[in-house]
């Protein structure tokens, strides 16, 4: 038999689609007061958010002509016709969400469209209006929904812990917070204050407010353009990485997104700044070409796409690899850094920033933004702006090598320099890896540089596969600087090495190059390659060697000519420093 349900039915059903749990009620109040032009949102919110969330806002306020019909289902101001539901349709905009919500809770609306004026206070049980009253409140809109799913008991046992719930929300809150500098935001759990922004439009200030101020020390600005598209925010040093990516934040126009190219572009940025299986704490503001990104996206899927990935990955790295080339990347020497650099999990957060599996859209309103006035200034290569944060540059300054004071070296491998009032302690051998790295790479994609004979030529052997390959391997070794032929049955002869090189580090590396060749032969591959060069040049690196002060002065001036003295080819810090505040500190001066 079929028959038409009943309505309240009917509403229960459809509430489940778009009211899953606690956070779906936060995200569409919350979008619903940017929608309303909020300054301010208040988000309160209790066991959970199952037993309480109240969402406050300064926004236009509902007239109370339409304060009941808000509540009823596909009511909405915000699509007049089937042009506006082609553009904005599949982005949650249903005209749902306030019936949705009062069909399966205890609501109640506070709302008001002037301060004078007095606005209409409502209370809906299970989907039913049961008063609508005037009331005098500021203009704004509170609206509050209590005990989710008292009329549908099924629904609670699909339901995370108390705290489970509430993580989602703060993470979803803090992204919210962040894509929205401008409006203020404060977020209550059960009495606690969580964070709350000061809608500055500061996005550095954002952070620290939600996040917690002592992130700061760990951060770099990023300031990036290309071709009229722009990159801006913040990422952190390399001394600060953590296991999982949880605590990256990308914005892409105005909406919080995840995206596997950014992930790519930002990981790629941090190579050889990082061991692998460590991620950057990241927030990213991007802005493209709209016309470059899918907007069309599913609604429960925040994925965003790219009409061109590979130049998006390509901006992504280039930004971050320059904002990583500041001096103030190096990490410091102070008390928790000298622990483990390289290991050091991010502090936990003042909001605590789970992994969440929940879709976050929270960009409605900067899209319709977005469609708007890209439709308005005609033409889909609007780029929203993204205003450059105060006191940050385009050019980020590189740490000086060559004006470092050299004071010594300590245990035959630590070189101690001083610049200013820092004091930098220097590996000698992740220096050296590194500027042999990156000479050889240059020369080998360069082809120019000179060679040096060498006194004695070199000989070696190597096994017949090796040598059935010799037409691959060879010339890697020619651009390189070496002079290398083969010389009777297995054997080869070297006369010349690169002249950047030393006599024996040269043959160390070619030795060493010649060896890892019989695991791998097939270099035709460039990261093949480059991971072969890497390996070579970590065995041609001398251990417990001294070295004379000349020898410092020119290891360090080869390491400033390098892209990224920063770091040797596996990720291990070059360089580790100390200010004369921390010393002082340590001393108990200051
Ligand atoms: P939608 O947001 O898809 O239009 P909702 O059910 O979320 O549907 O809201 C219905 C209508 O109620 C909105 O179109 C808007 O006019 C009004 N409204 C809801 N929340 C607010 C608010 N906080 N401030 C002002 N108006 C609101
Ligand atoms: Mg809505």
């Amino acid at each position: 038999m079929i028959r038409v349900l009943d309505k309240h039915v009917a509403d229960k059903i459809a509430a489940g689609e778009v009211i899953d749990r606690p956070i779906s009620i936060v995200k569409e109040l919350v979008e619903n007061s940017l929608d309303a032009d909020a300054t301010s949102i208040t988000v309160e919110i209790r066991g959970g958010g199952k037993e309480y969330i109240r969402v406050t806002d300064d926004g236009c306020g509902i007239d109370e002509k339409y304060a009941e019909i808000a509540f009823s289902r596909h009511a909405t101001s915000k699509i007049r016709d089937e042009k506006d539901l082609d553009a904005i349709g599949t982005l949650g905009f249903r005209g749902e969400a306030l019936a949705s919500i009062a069909a399966v809770a205890r609501v109640e609306m506070i709302t008001s469209t002037e301060d004078e004026t007095p606005g209409r206070s409502l209370r809906i049980d299970g989907g039913t209006i049961v008063e609508n009253k005037p009331i005098g409140c500021p203009r704004g809109t509170t609206i509050t929904v209590r005990d989710l799913f008292y009329n549908v008991p099924a629904r609670l046992k699909f339901l995370a812990s108390e705290n489970g719930e509430s993580r989602r929300i703060t993470d979803m809150m803090s992204r919210i917070a962040l894509a929205y500098p401008d409006v203020r935001f404060r977020l209550i759990n059960g009495g606690r204050d969580v964070f709350s922004t000061a809608g500055s439009g500061n996005i550095l200030d954002n952070i620290l407010r939600i996040y917690g101020r002592d992130l700061e020390k760990d951060l770099l600005p990023v300031d990036f353009t290309r071709d009229g598209s722009i990159i801006r925010g913040y990422v952190s040093k390399p001394s600060l990485s953590t296991s999982t990516r949880s605590r990256q934040y990308f914005c892409v126009n105005g909406r919080v997104v995840s995206s596997k190219t950014v992930e790519k572009g930002l990981e790629k940025g941090y190579r050889e700044r990082l061991f692998t299986g460590r991620h950057p704490v990241a927030f990213l503001f991007i802005s493209v070409p709209a016309k470059t990104v899918d907007v069309n996206v599913h609604p429960t899927k925040k994925e965003i796409r790219f009409n061109d990935p590979f130049a998006v990955e390509d901006m992504v790295e280039e930004g971050v690899r320059k904002a990583l080339s500041a001096g103030e990347a190096v990490a410091s020497l102070d008390a928790k850094a000298t622990k483990d650099t390289i290991s050091q999990q991010a502090k936990e957060p003042a909001a605590s920033v789970g992994e969440t599996d929940q879709g976050v859209q929270v960009d409605v309103k900067n899209l319709l933004k977005t469609l708007r006035s890209s439709v308005e200034e005609d033409g889909m290569d609007y780029i929203p702006e993204i205003p450059r944060e105060e006191g940050v540059s385009e050019e980020p300054e590189r740490l000086d090598i060559t004006s470092m004071d050299i004071v010594g070296v300590v245990l035959d491998t630590y070189i101690i320099t001083t610049l200013e009032d820092t004091m930098y302690l220097i590996d000698q051998h992740a220096a050296h890896e590194r500027v042999l790295y990156e000479s050889l790479l240059t020369r080998y994609e360069s082809e120019e540089s000179p060679s040096q004979t060498l006194l004695t030529p070199l000989q070696f052997t190597v096994s017949a596969e090796t040598s059935g390959a010799e037409n691959e391997w060879i010339p890697a070794l020619r651009r390189m600087g070496y002079d290398i032929e083969p010389f009777g049955d297995k054997v080869y002869i070297v006369r010349q090495v690169p002249a950047s090189l030393g006599s024996e580090e040269a043959e160390a590396f070619v030795r060493q190059f010649v060896m890892d060749l019989e695991d791998k032969p097939d270099i035709r591959d460039h990261a093949d390659l480059e991971r072969l060069i890497m390996r070579s040049c970590k065995s041609a690196v001398k251990g417990g060697d001294r070295l004379h002060q000349a020898e410092i002065r020119s290891l360090l001036e080869q390491l400033d000519s390098c892209d990224n003295p920063y770091s040797c080819p596996h990720g291990r810090p070059v360089f580790v420093k100390m200010t004369r505040y921390e010393l002082e500190r340590m001393f108990k001066r200051a």
